[in-house]
Order: C-alpha cells, then structure tokens, then sequence
C-alpha cells in the first residue's frame, strides 16, 4: 500500500509498505479521509512526546472496514467509520472513571501506532474491544467525520472548563481549532464569543461567523479591547487556541476574577513572561488543561456533527490526494488554509 513515513525528525517519504493483516480481533480500515493539522507539523519538524519514528502520521481518520480479525462483533466489513485514535487500556483508574484520554498506558494512533496517511490502517484488539469504531451516518462525508477527532478535543475542553450560556468566551486565534472552539462554544450556548487573531485572512473568515467580535490582534491591544468590550470586567474564560506565549499570558490577563482559562495547546517554552503567576492567587483564576479527548467526547462530537449542531462542511478549505500530504503540511506552516483533508 502507499503510505507518507516520518522516517525521521523533518523527513517524510513516500512510499510502499506492506498492507498490515489482521490478527485475532483486530480491523483493518480502508483510509477515505484524513484530516492534516498543525500537531502533524509538530511531529514533522520538531517531534512529539507521544511520537515513536518511524510513524505513519494522521489521527483525524475516517474509512470502511476493509476486514477484520477472528472474534471481531463489533463492526461489519463495509462500514463507513471514524476512528478515536486514543487507543486506551480500558482497565486502568482513568479508564474506569471514563477519563480514557489520560490512560495510563495510552496507545495513540498516528503517534504509538501508525495513522492515517496510508490506504490502510489497522486498529488494534484493544482499540475495537473498547469501542474506539464509531459508526458514520450516512449523510455525513467522510471528510466531515474526519474532523470529529479536534472536535472532540475542543469538547474535552469545554467541558472541563464548564462554559455556559452565563459566560463570554474569548478563543485566541482563528485556525481550525479556534473555529471549531467558537462553533462548538456557540453550540454550548455561551452568551458572547470573541475571537481574536492576527492574520489578516482568518479575520475575514471568522467574521463570517456567528460569534459576537473580532478582534484584529495586529491593530488592537487584546487584554485592553476585552477590559473594553466588558467595562472592564473581563472574561469568564479564555481558551487560546494557539502555541504562543503572548496569547497565553494575553489569555490569562483578559480574565475576570474567577475567570477560566483552558491550557488547550501545547506551548512553545514553558515559562510564561508578560504575566505575574501571582494574578492567579488575587483573582483566583481557575487553569484548566486538555489533552486529546476520551471516547465520550469522540462519540459527542460525531453527534454533533450529524445533529449539525457544529457544521465543519465549510471549514475543508482544501482536499488533497495522498501524494501531496508534504505540500499539505506546508499549507499548515503557511496558515494558508482553513481544514485540509486527505482524501483517498
Ligand atoms: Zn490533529
Ligand atoms: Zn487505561
């Protein structure tokens, strides 16, 4: 089969791997969709703490089951489904508490095991046995189902933090997980949404939203224009949905007291300047992390998706053959793009 390999930090081939075959209870999935995001890029020019090269990157996957191994009842060869890469050990603490995402000894796909920037794919016993094969409904595209996976993200970090229709929400950046956060915020009934970004196209796109304001982070001081647009109050949450530490500390001192900020992506340096860690002692702001999503934000998403109580149809900015998932990483680093899907 054709498969894109990071053979190693920055070097991704091309080429012809062996089809996997499959063992008692696993599946194998005929690849139709597989989202490229900027954690793809991560793995790609700098690594990943989950990443083991050599690695057939992709996790936002969706596809047919093209066969399955003795014991499988779960599925039926020709489902059309997306798969939750999180493949997690199913008996540990976090397992049995439904907080699989943390699982002790996590197998994700993509990092662990290879994903889906291949024809095919194998899930492993473990992630059939535990359900990690949701079903597509059929008016929903495979491109469509493939983005359930950073919905579901965005749905781990929204329900930590508790967002409701009592608070304003300030997203910090307008890539795809930014809109995705302000879709799903909207969704979740949040009184006012702000988005702020930088770039002069993803403003033009995200004015197009249903979200409350924009904010134009090139011309407008952001913690100053929030202190603004809530007479000085503040937000009661902030997620940034990007990797720098201005924005982190921008999110942090936008904060109304007991504000929330969700820790939704991984930072570049860990040290924070531009913001007294103190602040969060006065103001008793709450910080709240979010890495990957569980099963239940998986099937949450993929329902919201259907019920399109969050449409992503109009976020695939690009669709891309197998062969060109390099220039599809590029488009990531460029920003060039809203959603970029592998289709096969
Ligand atoms: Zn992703
Ligand atoms: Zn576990």
């Amino acid at each position: 089969m054709r498969a894109a390999v990071l053979e190693a930090i920055e070097t991704l081939t091309l080429t012809e791997v062996d089809t996997p075959q499959c063992g008692e209870g696993e599946v194998l999935i005929r690849t139709q969709a597989c989202g490229i995001c900027r954690t793809d890029l991560k793995c790609l020019t700098q690594g990943q703490k989950d990443l083991k090269v050599p690695r057939i990157l992709g996790h936002e996957i969706a596809g047919i089951v093209a066969a399955k191994g003795p014991g499988v009842s779960q599925v039926s060869l020709g489902d059309r489904v997306q798969v939750a890469p999180g493949i997690p050990c199913g008996t540990c603490s976090y397992c049995l508490r439904g907080q699989d995402n943390l699982c002790d000894s996590m197998k994700i796909i993509g990092f662990h095991l290879n994903g889906g920037f291949a024809e095919y794919l194998l899930v492993p016993a473990r992630g059939v046995k535990n359900g990690v094969l949701q079903r597509i409904p059929d008016h929903v595209s495979f491109a469509e189902a493939a983005l359930t996976e950073p919905l579901a993200c965005s749905v781990n970090m929204q329900s930590s933090l508790n967002v409701s229709d009592e608070d304003s929400l300030l997203i910090i950046g307008a890539g795809p997980l930014g809109i995705l956060n302000a879709k799903l915020a909207r969704a979740n009934g949040v009184r006012k949404i702000i988005v702020a970004e930088i770039n002069e196209r993803r403003i033009k796109q995200a004015e197009k939203l249903p979200i409350d304001c924009v904010i134009n982070v090139k011309e407008k001081d952001l913690v100053k224009e929030i202190m603004a647009l809530t007479k000085g109050a503040g937000v009661d949450a902030a997620i940034p949905c990007c990797p720098g530490l201005e924005a982190f500390s921008q999110g942090l001192n936008a904060l109304a007291k007991r504000g929330r900020l969700g820790f939704f992506s991984g930072l570049i340096g860990n040290t924070v300047p531009g913001f007294d860690l103190n602040t969060i002692h006065y103001k008793e702001l709450l910080v709240l992390g979010a890495y990957g999503c569980s099963l239940s934000h998986n099937r949450k998403a993929l329902a919201l998706i259907a019920e399109d109580k969050v449409r992503v149809k109009t976020m695939i900015s690009r669709k891309l053959p197998l062969d060109e998932v390099g220039s599809g990483l590029e488009m990531v680093r460029r920003m060039s793009e809203t959603s970029i899907i592998v289709e096969f």
